[in-house]
């Protein structure tokens, strides 16, 4: 959120729905802690991650926390990393490329070949991002992410729950309903250490060479892989059931099989997305499915 349009603290009504709506994803997440073990969150240190690390680590909620150097990050992320465990007294895992891989991109494509085409770029995503993500989720029930509905044009897709095809696991997105502001005053109301750049511009933080400001009135997502046409922009961390990319600016369109709740999950909800993504039954705990051996969720 760019500086000029950071919500005000006086205003009372929005500070306590934000509280409240903390109180249930708080509750969420411990449902989660209890019924899909070993969950993780994949914090990849943006405003929405750092919100729900001062859930899971303010609270002592038992989810690890992981995030994943690619090598290329800004120094200002870095420098929130060794903030963030200095505040909490924790230390996240942190999961880097392969080294025979970077070495591989760059004797191929160069040290900033990424540039030079859609392919070297997706290459280079897949060899940072994609393969270390995978390495982190290994044997994990469900990972946790700070996806939200309102950072995509697909909102109705977003679930809280669903399950991730390309992962084959659980992917829970507990800020699924919050609104950018709601995320802004969590994280003043708390004073939680965010990211220097947020001040400078950049509402959307990635790799360095691939981020850069936003003016005003652009796409909060601009900034990322911004010398690429709309149509080729991917994330690389986040697919479709049918294995296709997200395209960047639509990152939060999940997986759309949908997946029985922990007992907890609609309490920071909207109606809507209780409709689309939840299954609540009569507040019966509800496990997590087990994954055929073709990667489909069978029922619970
Ligand atoms: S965001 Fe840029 S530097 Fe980072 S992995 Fe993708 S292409 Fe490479």
């Amino acid at each position: 959120m760019l500086r000029e349009n950071l919500p005000d603290l006086a205003d009372l009504e929005l500070v306590a729905t934000v509280a409240e709506k903390a109180v249930g994803v708080k509750q969420l997440l411990r449902d989660v802690a209890r019924d899909y073990a070993p969950v993780v969150f994949a914090n990849s240190l943006g405003a929405e991650d750092m919100v729900l690390t001062d859930m899971i680590w303010g609270e002592d909620l038992g989810i690890d926390i992981f995030s994943l150097d690619t090598g290329r990050l800004p120094a200002e992320t870095y420098e929130l990393m060794a903030r963030a465990e200095r505040r909490y007294g924790r230390r996240m895992e942190v999961f880097a490329p392969r080294h025979d891989s970077v070495q591989e991109f760059v004797a191929t494509h160069g040290i900033n070949g990424f540039y030079d085409s859609v392919e070297a770029r997706k290459a280079c995503c897949h060899t940072r991002k994609i393969e270390p993500l995978q390495r982190a989720l290994a044997g994990k029930q469900a990972w946790i992410t700070g996806l939200r509905a309102a950072q995509s044009p697909t909102r109705d897709k977003l679930k809280t729950v669903a399950f991730d095809h390309a992962n084959k696991l659980v992917k829970i997105s507990p800020l699924a309903d919050w609104s950018e502001r709601e995320v802004w005053v969590y994280l003043r109301a708390n004073n939680v250490p965010y990211n220097a750049l947020h001040d400078r511009g950049y509402p959307s933080i990635g790799c360095a060479p691939c981020t850069r400001a936003i003016q005003p009135g652009e796409d909060v997502r601009a900034g990322r892989w911004w010398w690429e046409s709309a149509d080729t922009k991917e994330c690389g961390l986040h697919r479709r059931p049918d294995g296709t990319f997200v395209r960047a600016s639509a990152e939060a369109n999940l997986g759309d099989a949908e997946v029985k709740a922990p007992s907890g999950a609609g309490r920071s909800q909207n109606e809507e997305t209780k409709e689309c993504g939840l299954h609540l039954v009569d507040g019966e705990l509800v496990r997590a499915p087990k994954v055929g051996a073709d990667g489909t969720a069978e029922a619970a």
